[in-house]
Parts: C-alpha cells; sequence; structure tokens
C-alpha cells in the first residue's frame, strides 16, 4: 500500500470547528469515547476467539492510557482487533459522521442540554487535539500496520508503517488550550468517572510510591477499574456485605445505606442498577451523592432527572441502560415513551420493594422510619401512584414512639376520638417538649397523640385528610382537651358580668407584650381537673402560617401575628377563688364604671339611630366623640383599678405565666419575674 490521502467523508467542510466551539464544554468526553472504542475492539476480539475464528494469542487486554508530556501526546492502546486500511476507510473515513452532521445542524441551539449525551466517537478526540493518529495492525492474518493521521482539516493521510503487536493505539497532538489532558492525575479522575466499571482493565500510568520525599511509578500498572460492578451481577450472587461494599465505593465517607433494591429488567426496555436509599441528614443532600447513569457500564451522566421520578431523586446508586436516549434534549426525554416506561417500572419496583421489607422484617422497617419516611412522603406527596401503593406501609408514630400503619391507626383511636359529626380526629404534636401539657392532657384523656415532626409533616397531613375519608388532623395545643374532638354539648360557663369583665381585665392586664403575637381571653368550663388556664394556637391560622414558612409565595400568612387563645377554665377551684377574691376586692368599684359604659354606649346607639340616613350632623358628631371618650376614661379607670388589685394579687399573674411557660413563651425578663414571684409564694 502506498500513501493514501483523501477527504474524509462528512458533507461539510468546517465539521471540524463546530465539534470543537460546539462541545466546547464537555470536551473531557473524548476519552471515554475513546476508551469505550478499545474495550469494544477488545471485546469483539474476545467475542471471535471463543466462536474459534481467531486462534492467536490473546496475550495482555489491557487498555492503556498515557501521556507523555514532553511530546505533549496523549495515548489510548488497546490490543483488540485492531484496523486495516479497508477498516479505517469503512469506519473512519466514511461513515464515521453519517448522520452526525444533521444532528448537529439540528441541535445546534439546544447545544448545552445534548453535550456529553452525544457521542461523537472517535472524532470527539479533536475537541482537545490538534493532530491524531491512528496506528493499528489487525488481527488478520498477514494484516499490515497502518498510520491514519489527520491534523483537523478534514483531510487525512494513511500509509503503512511498522508494529508489532496486534491492535491500535490513538495518538492525540494535545492542542495547546487543553493542556491539561496531559496531566496524569486529571487523566486518572477522568478514567474512574468514566471508566470505572468497564469490563476490560484500564491501566493509567503506574502505580506510584513515596519514595525519597516525592511520589515515584513503581513497575505495577495502575488499573482504573479493578471493582466489579455489582450491578451486572445476579442478586443471589451477592452478599449484603458485597452491596454495601459497593456502596461505600460508590460514596465514600457515607453512613450504610438503610435499604437497597437491585433492578433487572430485559423486557420491554433493558434495564439493570441497584438503587439505595441513603440515610438523609437534615438537609436534602440530594446534590452531592446522585444516582449515576450509564449506558453498558460506561459512566453518563449523574443528572438523572426525567429518568426517574422527582421524589427518587433522593435515592443513589446506579442505572444502567443502552435504551435510555441520551442524544436528545432534556425536555425531550421527559415526554419519550421508553423513559415513561423506565419511569413508572422504578416506581413500582421501588414500591413493590417497600411492601416486601414492611412485611417480611416490619421491626426493621419501623427501626428505620424515622429515616425513610422523608422519602415516603415526599412520594407520596407527588407521585400519585406510588402515593396509592404506600398507602399500604406508610407508617404514622405516636408521643409514645408506637407505629402504626393507616389503617390500624383509625381503627386504634375510631373509638374514642370520633367526634360527634362523624368525623375521627387526629391528634398530632409537633414538638413533644413544648406541648408535652397538652400530650399529656390528651393521653389523661384516652387519647392517642401522633408525632409529626418531620419535615413534610404539615403537608403531609394536608395529604391524609384529602386521602382518608372523614379523617381531621388537630394539633394538639390548639385548642381545649374538651374542644379538640367535639363530643356532645359543653358546660355552660357560670359568670356574670361583671366576673367576666374583671377576670378579663385582670388577666389581659397580666399577658406580656409580645413581638408579633396577639392574645385573646376567653373562658370555658371545662373539668375542675383539668387545668385552670392554657394557651392555644388557632389550628388553621398555625398550619397557613407552617405553610408560608415553606412555601414562598404565601407571605401574607406568615406576616399575621401569632394568635393565641388564653383560656379560663371556669370550673378550677383557683378561678372559682380568684373570680370570687377579686370580684369582693374591687367588684364596688368596677359596677359603677360599667354602668357609664353601658350608658354612654347606650346613648351612642340611640344617637346613631336617629341620625339623618345614617349619617351624623355635626353637632351629633361631636355629642358622640364626647360620649366615646366617657366610655374610654370609664374603662381605663377599670384597667387601672384592676390592675392596681393585680399587684396586689399574684394569682393572676402567676396563672398567666404558667399558661406561656406550658406554652413555651415565657423567655427573658418574664421569665425571671415569674421565678421570683414562684420564690415569694413559697
Ligand atoms: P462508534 O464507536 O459509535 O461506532 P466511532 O467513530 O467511535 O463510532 O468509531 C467508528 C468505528 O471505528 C468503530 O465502530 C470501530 O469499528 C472503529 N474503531 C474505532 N476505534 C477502534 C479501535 N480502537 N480498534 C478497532 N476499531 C476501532
Amino acid at each position: 500500500m502506498s500513501q493514501q490521502k483523501g477527504t474524509i467523508g462528512v458533507t461539510t467542510e468546517n465539521i471540524f470547528p463546530v465539534i470543537k466551539k460546539f462541545l466546547y464544554s464537555d470536551h473531557e468526553i473524548f476519552l471515554r469515547e475513546l476508551v469505550s472504542n478499545a474495550i469494544d475492539a477488545t471485546q469483539k476480539l474476545k467475542t471471535l476467539s471463543s466462536f474459534g475464528e481467531f486462534n492467536g494469542e490473546l496475550g495482555d487486554l489491557k487498555v492503556r492510557v498515557s501521556v507523555d508530556k514532553e511530546a505533549g501526546t496523549l495515548t489510548v492502546s488497546d490490543h483488540g482487533i485492531g484496523m486495516t486500511a479497508e477498516d479505517v476507510d469503512k469506519y473512519i473515513n466514511q461513515i464515521a459522521f453519517s448522520g452526525a452532521e444533521e444532528f448537529l445542524s439540528k441541535y445546534k441551539d439546544t447545544a448545552n442540554s445534548i453535550i456529553g449525551h452525544f457521542g461523537l466517537g472517535f472524532y470527539s478526540a479533536f475537541m482537545v487535539a490538534k493532530k491524531v493518529e491512528i496506528k493499528s495492525l489487525s488481527y488478520k492474518e498477514g494484516a499490515t500496520a497502518i498510520m491514519w493521521s489527520c491534523d483537523g482539516s478534514p483531510e487525512y493521510s494513511m500509509e503503512p508503517t511498522e508494529k508489532s503487536e496486534r491492535g491500535t493505539d490513538i495518538i492525540l497532538y494535545i492542542d495547546d488550550d487543553s493542556k491539561e489532558f496531559l496531566e496524569q492525575p486529571r487523566i486518572d479522575t477522568l478514567l474512574k468517572k468514566y471508566c470505572r466499571f468497564l469490563p476490560i482493565p484500564v491501566v493509567s500510568g503506574k502505580k506510584q510510591e513515596w519514595k525519597d520525599g516525592k511520589y515515584v511509578d513503581t513497575d505495577e500498572d495502575n488499573v482504573i477499574n479493578s471493582l466489579e460492578p455489582a450491578w451486572m451481577k445476579k442478586p443471589a450472587e451477592l452478599t449484603d456485605d458485597d452491596y454495601l461494599h459497593f456502596y461505600h465505593a460508590l460514596y465514600p465517607g457515607q453512613e450504610d445505606p438503610l435499604f437497597w433494591i437491585h433492578l433487572n429488567v430485559d423486557y420491554p426496555f433493558t434495564l439493570t442498577g441497584i438503587l439505595y436509599f441513603p440515610k438523609i441528614k437534615n438537609n436534602f443532600e440530594v446534590n452531592k451523592n446522585r444516582i449515576q447513569l450509564y449506558c453498558n457500564q460506561v459512566y453518563v451522566t449523574d443528572s438523572v432527572e426525567g429518568v426517574v421520578p422527582d421524589f427518587m431523586m433522593l435515592l443513589q446508586g446506579v442505572i444502567d441502560s443502552p435504551d435510555i436516549p441520551l442524544n436528545v434534549s432534556r425536555s425531550y426525554l421527559q415526554s419519550d415513551s421508553a423513559v415513561k416506561k423506565i419511569s413508572t417500572y422504578i416506581t413500582k419496583k421501588v414500591s413493590s420493594r417497600l411492601e416486601e421489607i414492611f412485611k417480611e422484617s416490619r421491626s426493621d422497617f419501623e427501626a428505620k422510619w424515622d429515616d425513610i419516611k422523608i422519602f415516603i412522603e415526599y412520594g407520596m406527596l407527588t407521585d400519585e401512584r406510588f402515593c396509592d401503593s404506600a398507602m399500604k406501609f406508610a407508617l404514622l408514630k405516636d408521643t409514645d414512639g408506637k407505629h402504626y400503619t393507616l389503617d390500624e391507626y383509625k381503627t386504634l383511636i375510631e373509638p374514642e376520638q370520633t367526634e360527634k359529626d362523624g368525623n375521627i380526629v387526629c391528634l398530632y404534636a409537633t414538638d413533644p417538649t413544648t406541648q408535652y401539657s397538652f400530650i399529656k392532657g390528651a393521653t389523661n384523656r384516652g387519647y392517642n397523640v401522633l408525632l409529626m415532626d418531620g419535615q413534610l409533616d404539615s403537608h403531609f397531613i394536608g395529604l391524609l385528610e384529602q386521602k382518608l375519608e372523614k379523617t381531621r388532623f388537630v394539633r394538639v395545643d390548639s385548642d381545649t382537651v374538651d374542644n379538640l374532638i367535639p363530643k356532645d354539648s359543653h358546660k355552660e360557663v357560670n359568670l356574670t358580668a361583671t366576673q367576666r369583665n374583671i377576670l378579663t381585665t385582670l388577666f389581659r392586664s397580666q399577658l406580656p407584650e409580645i413581638k408579633d403575637a396577639q392574645f385573646l381571653v376567653s373562658f370555658e368550663a371545662m373539668n375542675s381537673n383539668d387545668a385552670p388556664v392554657i394557651l392555644t394556637q388557632n389550628e388553621y391560622m398555625r398550619r397557613m402560617k407552617d405553610m408560608a414558612a415553606l412555601q414562598p409565595g404565601m407571605n401574607f400568612y406568615g406576616e399575621l401575628p401569632d394568635s393565641y387563645n388564653f383560656i379560663v377554665n371556669t370550673e378550677h377551684p383557683l378561678i372559682v377563688r380568684l373570680r370570687d377574691k377579686s370580684e369582693s376586692a374591687v367588684g364596688e368599684k368596677i359596677v359603677p364604671l360599667e354602668n357609664t359604659v353601658t350608658e354612654k354606649n347606650n346613648e351612642i346607639s340611640t344617637l346613631r339611630s336617629n341620625a339623618k340616613d345614617g349619617k351624623l350632623d355635626d353637632e351629633q358628631e361631636k355629642k358622640s366623640a364626647e360620649l366615646e371618650s366617657e366610655v374610654n376614661k370609664a374603662r381605663e379607670e377599670q384597667e387601672k383599678i384592676i390592675g392596681e388589685y393585680a399587684s396586689e394579687e399574684p394569682l393572676a399573674g402567676q396563672l398567666v405565666d404558667i399558661a406561656l411557660l406550658s406554652a413555651g413563651l415565657l423567655k427573658g425578663e418574664n421569665l425571671s419575674r415569674f421565678i421570683d414571684r414562684s420564690i415569694s409564694l413559697l
């Protein structure tokens, strides 16, 4: 064969500049492409050998990647089938670009979305090299070694050369702007990323050792892919330790995962993999250790959006499938029917595995519940299908740490916690410490209280209320025990108007000014052994505020003050005592003031009802203002008298502080005043 010159069979003249510019941001993938080709050539040789079509020595089949900094070259060598001049003509010169040009022009605008997923194969070498040589000797008997060379223009040269060993060397003369690919550590890192699980040993330079104050090469090859891809094996061949070992190799420094699921389908698509449920600490660690996507053991990406359902982004592990169309844009991926099938399959597999674990080892499942709950709740909230299957194994945990399925829980609480119009009321606490007295009050009453302290629990409660018939959730501190689950009619509050007025003013005078908090005093006739006073927070408002904290756009609720009900138990002996004592102390002074308020208010009403067309004239306006100021004066007077009384009677202040304390609101100066007062009362 004499020297051959020719033009590469690409219809466009400027494909190389396009490759360079186009794939600029992800040019590292050239290495993946070249090593994959080398592996393929080696596998082909092994196949030929096993069919008896190649009878020579297989020899050392390792694929080697080496850099020569001085020469400025990076070489990928294999001992695979090699190429004859005809092969190079056929595979490199002619067809390498069939379809590629069309593809490139079509996706030019969405370059970023396809970069890295579109295998340009051999030609991606030109992203980093100014010149590429192929030196190859085919396995075929009597083959002549050839040298192909191309400097990035559409012209190449090809001539016979000397090469004693079978196989191919691809020699890249690295471009000035890609010098990083002449650094051994950079190459090692890239190979570890892309080639870690390839089926033929890939060698990147030599193992190093520390000698005389620096690292030096040893004689031993540095094999990148010594770890076996566990997902390629059958589950029966793997022990728990194998799964754990593989997990830690993938994600060093992580705690043991909770569970894993081995995926294995070959129809209607091919997919294998292992998904791990990690231990998620406080915040989602989704960004760091993500699921890795492989295509026939070659690493492709760790952005699997669209391939797995959203909520599974919390999982870790490996998915390997040649059927995921990666050479397309993300938005296309999500609407692709094959991908949808894959995603549905994964969801089904994950939920059935969870159900299996739940059924087979419930205690283990319960023990891990706190860790997997965020994942299951997130799944239920975002994936209808997963939600339906998870209803069977989603658990509720009560404040005693006992777990129930949704059905079990219903059976448990139905007898005691059904309210008068037939709804089942689930009581829950979000903080067992600050809500302790409320939890105790409810459990003393024979109720069960759930612990809902997870990050997604407020949303999850909303979901359960939608899914479970005639069921509502009420936080245990949102009302008095009696009102949490209204059963039959209430006992009437037995207070005269004056007693009510005195007690209201008295307690109000003792309630502190707290920024963004608002208190409303009200009375209820509870049991005499219930607490004398309690502080509750309206369920609806509190939920809205909780949601606002999680979701931007609900600011309106977020900015409202916290509103608390200060509920006075008129049946409690202490309140009865305070009622009587305060009435006898200030009643005489208060009654005439109350009368003034009533009288003046009546006069204002009369004035208003006499006004023409409901509008006061100037004279009436003036009179009304005078009356109002008298009402205010009488009220202020009452407040003053009751305030003075309160300073001599520590009981009211003490009760207020106790209520604040059990709601976790007694802090700072108020707390220290409470302590002082308590000591003086002892
Ligand atoms: P693809 O690998 O997708 O077919 P490439 O452009 O990477 O596309 O390679 C084109 C063809 O060139 C390969 O299919 C193979 O036949 C041949 N080839 C490339 N690299 C090698 C190699 N190292 N050894 C033998 N043949 C190779």
